[in-house]
């Protein structure tokens, strides 16, 4: 597959320009330079999409399709993804400035989700209830939702995609989905990869832009059923009261600050290591991110020197560096932000342990680069310690009992992931449960699974996606009641003075 004109729209199986004509321009984060130009589309363009989406829902082409056929399509998907990784690897680096390294990476986790809802397509989604009553059949019947409007980040951007695409085909729902208008690339030539799967005309829909316009009737328009966003805490609360004008349905994978929690039994040697890659792993842009350290008083000392220490020799690169570990950050307007970040940490107390600063390297100097940075001597009421910052900053806090270790913890608005370090197994179950996160890692940090479900408490989100609970958020659930032998109820009389 060539993937030529992924630069349109794609709009009831056609590739189209956008109404206005209007070009975005695409920037690589390592050099700075522009690298493709694409559709911009405006709200005209998504109502097309959205109308697309609706009748492909509503026309019973889509609908006849069993579970087990939307399996097989499910298939096909992976298998195509498959055969073209290499370029779908190639343009999801150009866009993200991620190595080529991860990009693979995270290439293969996308058709590992999409094999997944392949399996879980052809289970019937209906069950029989017991009511108690003779005579009477009760059923319950899951449909998908309808409609369904998609909008993603730029940080892992056909990752995202895939966490709704494969679950909203896997059970008979059709989408418009908007990738970030950064990194648009990928989710294009995805529309492609569907095409030549199988998946009829008009089920899946892409417009490209920002996100007020082309994404703005995503979720205003009543034909809408459900809105499934993932991206910033502003973003999504401005979507969710939007959508609660025709009450949709929403799913929320919001931000994250998530903490790391070393308690001086652990594998001291393996929790520092791991604590960088929960950290710097893609600069931070990571939503799970290993962000806040928090470290038992008596083995703080040597957990921040050697984490200061190890953060200063990490290489920094561009995509097809072989000797870069992370890479640049997403844009110059976010770099400034990474900036002033640092700054107000250090204005209210936090104590500079290694970078905070741009790479001196000249090779470095066209790209929006950022040394990795640990503050040191944070306490939860400081904003760098509360405030997401989405870069490759780590705030280190001090805790000295397990109970304290638990509340710091849980000292945030957010609630998306968590890691606990110790060798008492029994420790670290106790905390792992008490912690109020999406996912808890023991002894770990970073892996998943397309089978277990991934999502937030409190203010990083609201439903699931992956695993059962990220299936079940695209269907509805309908109960039909069927009286085996009418009769009638009697409630009302039939006749005065009965
Ligand atoms: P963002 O909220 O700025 O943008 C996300 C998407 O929303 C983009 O496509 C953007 O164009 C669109 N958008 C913005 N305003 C809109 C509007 N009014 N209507 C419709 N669409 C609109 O977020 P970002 O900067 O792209 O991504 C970073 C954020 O995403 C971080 O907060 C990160 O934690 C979060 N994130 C969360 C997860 C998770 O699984 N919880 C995963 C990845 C990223």
């Amino acid at each position: 597959m060539t993937y030529e004109n992924v630069s349109l729209l794609f709009i009831d199986g056609k590739r189209v320009p956008s109404s206005t004509g209007e070009l975005r321009t695409i920037i690589h984060p390592a050099s700075g330079k522009p690298v493709g130009e694409f559709q911009e589309a405006n709200a005209n363009d998504t109502d097309q999409a959205i109308s697309a989406a609706r009748k492909a829902f509503d026309n019973g082409h889509w609908a006849s399709f069993s579970g087990e056929q939307r399996g097989k399509l499910l298939d096909r998907i992976a298998d195509i993804l498959e055969r073209d990784k290499e370029l779908f690897a190639e343009a999801e680096s150009r866009d993200t400035a991620k190595r080529i390294i991860e990009a693979r990476y995270d290439l293969d986790d996308i058709i590992s989700v999409f094999r997944y809802f392949a399996t879980e397509a052809p289970k019937a989604h209906e069950r029989e209830v017991e009511t108690g009553r003779a005579g009477v059949r009760s059923t319950i019947v899951s449909e998908p939702v309808g409609v369904v409007a998609m909008i993603t980040p730029w940080n892992y951007p056909l990752l995202q995609a895939s966490w709704k695409i494969a679950p909203a085909l896997a059970t008979g729902c059709t989408f418009v989905i908007k990738p970030s208008e950064l990194t648009p690339s990928t989710t294009s030539m995805l529309m492609d990869v569907l095409t030549e799967a199988g998946v009829p005309t008009g089920v899946a829909n892409l417009v490209m832009g920002a996100g007020a316009t082309a994404g703005g009737p995503l979720s205003t328009h009543a034909d809408v059923d459900m809105v499934s966003f993932t991206g910033g805490l502003v973003t999504g609360k401005r979507l969710m009261a939007n959508a609660a004008e025709t009450v949709k349905r929403v799913a929320l994978e919001l931000g994250g600050k998530n903490p790391n929690i070393i308690f001086a039994d652990s594998d001291l040697d393996a929790a520092i290591d791991n604590a960088l890659t929960a950290v710097f792993l893609h600069s931070g842009q990571v939503c799970s991110a290993g962000t806040r350290l928090l470290v038992e008083r008596s083995v703080h000392r040597q957990v921040a020197d050697e984490v200061a220490r190890r953060a200063d020799l990490i290489v920094l690169g561009g995509s097809h560096d072989e000797n870069a570990e992370t890479g640049a950050l997403i844009s110059a307007g976010h770099r400034d932000k990474i900036e002033q970040f640092v700054s107000a940490a250090i204005a209210e107390g936090a104590v500079l342990r290694a970078g905070g600063a741009r790479p001196t390297e000249p090779h470095l100097q066209d790209g929006y680069f950022y040394r990795p940075t640990v503050l040191d001597n944070c306490n939860t009421k400081m904003k760098c310690v509360q405030d997401e910052s989405f870069g490759p900053i780590m705030t280190i806090e001090v805790f000295d009992t397990e109970e304290q270790a638990i509340a710091l913890g849980n000292d945030t608005i957010f609630g998306l992931a968590g890691a606990v370090w110790t060798q008492d197994p029994e420790k670290a179950q106790r905390v792992a449960r008490q912690l109020r996160h999406g996912t808890i890692w023991i002894n770990d940090f970073h892996p998943y699974v397309a089978q277990a479900e991934w999502g937030g408490y409190k203010q990083s989100g609201i439903g699931r996606e992956l695993g059962q609970a990220g299936l079940a958020e695209y269907l509805e659930h309908k109960h039909i009641w069927q009286n085996l032998s009418p009769a009638r109820s009697d409630w009302f009389a039939d006749s005065k003075g009965n």
